[in-house]
């Protein structure tokens, strides 16, 4: 008889680091290169994943393998905990063995962009990704839209390679708007897009987190949704009415719709939490957007590390 291998939809990746690139003053692209990538499933979209930085004073970053990596990585003392941040993939080539993540340069206040900014080829860290040989869906990818439509996708800076990502793989016919959020002009990255989706990246260049994006998402969402509440009635996911605030400083700010909901206008956000909080406040409270048709991420919060 033959034997039933069982297969996580998600493993530990031991990498290293192949190829830096500044792509602009605030991004840069890792390629990790590793010997078992050519099992890294390429779901694209905004597919997530954790990378373990190294401890600071190591060029090496390494998870407990198995399934249950989790609960050993928990288990291990700090000084020997690797800390774990979550990033998008940008793009997968299983057939070279290699997975690119862009990076915010955002300081050097954390584990992950200090390691960045002191990032050497050869350096060694650990993945955990979605596993090909896993038959079903190995989740992480959030982006869902029912099809047909009209797309809004919106995010700052480290919601830039998922829409960039999200852009490339959408069907030739689709249609919407992307607005990037992004440090600097010269931040503006290359991005394929199908002719009926318009990409406006907005350069803050100095000004507050959301500065540009918020009045440009709600300029939109008056074109989109021109009807204001209180003239709405209550969906039936709820309703606006009844939107609960989220604590973004107590609370990870993520409320996706389940797949495929039918809707005229998906919008897909992430970003700063407390920006995008606002965002969903506008758009469902007082424009009265499904909640069922929109995904709000609060990426990363101001002021508090991820853990
Ligand atoms: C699903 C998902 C996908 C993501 N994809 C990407 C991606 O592809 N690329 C990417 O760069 N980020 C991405 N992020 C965001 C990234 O995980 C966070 O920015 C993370 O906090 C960075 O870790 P750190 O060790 O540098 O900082 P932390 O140790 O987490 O934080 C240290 C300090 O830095 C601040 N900080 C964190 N991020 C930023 C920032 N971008 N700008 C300014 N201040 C910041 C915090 O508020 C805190 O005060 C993603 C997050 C999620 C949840």
């Amino acid at each position: 008889m033959p034997s039933i291998v069982s297969v996580a939809p998600w493993r530990v990746f031991s990498v290293e680091v192949r190829a830096l690139r500044l792509l602009s003053p605030s991004f840069l692209r890792v390629t990790f290169a590793g010997p078992d990538l050519d099992r890294f499933a390429d779901n694209g979209y905004d597919q997530r994943i954790k990378v373990a930085l190294p401890l600071p004073g190591s060029r090496v970053a390494e998870l407990p393998d198995g399934p249950d990596w989790y609960q050993r990585w928990r288990e291990l003392p700090a000084d020997r905990r690797s800390p774990v941040r979550t990033y998008t993939v940008r793009a997968v080539r299983p057939q070279v063995q290699e997975v690119d993540v862009d990076l915010v340069l955002h300081g050097d206040g954390g584990p992950a962009t200090r390691w960045a900014r002191r990032a050497r080829l050869g350096d060694r860290l650990a993945l955990v990704g979605p596993d090909d040989g896993y038959p079903g869906v190995h989740g992480g990818v959030e982006f869902r839209p029912p099809r047909g439509g009209t797309l809004l996708l919106a995010g700052d800076e480290t919601a830039a390679p998922a829409i960039c990502a999200i852009l490339e793989r959408l069907p030739a016919g689709a249609r919407g708007q992307a607005l990037v959020e992004v440090p600097d002009p010269g931040d503006v990255l290359p991005v394929t897009a199908p002719a009926g989706v318009s990409v406006t990246w907005l350069a803050r260049t100095g000004g507050g987190h959301g500065s540009r994006l918020e009045p440009a998402v709600t300029a939109l969402a008056a074109e989109l949704l021109p009807v204001a509440l209180p003239a709405l009635a209550p969906t039936a996911a709820g309703g606006p009415r009844t939107l609960t605030d989220v604590d973004v400083d107590q609370e990870i700010l993520w409320e996706v719709p389940p797949p495929a909901a039918p809707a005229s206008l998906y919008a897909w956000l992430a970003g700063e939490a407390g920006v995008i909080r606002r965002l969903r406040r506008h758009l469902v409270a007082e424009r009265g957007l499904d909640r069922g048709a929109v995904a709000f991420m609060g990426y990363w919060r101001l002021g508090r590390a991820a853990s």
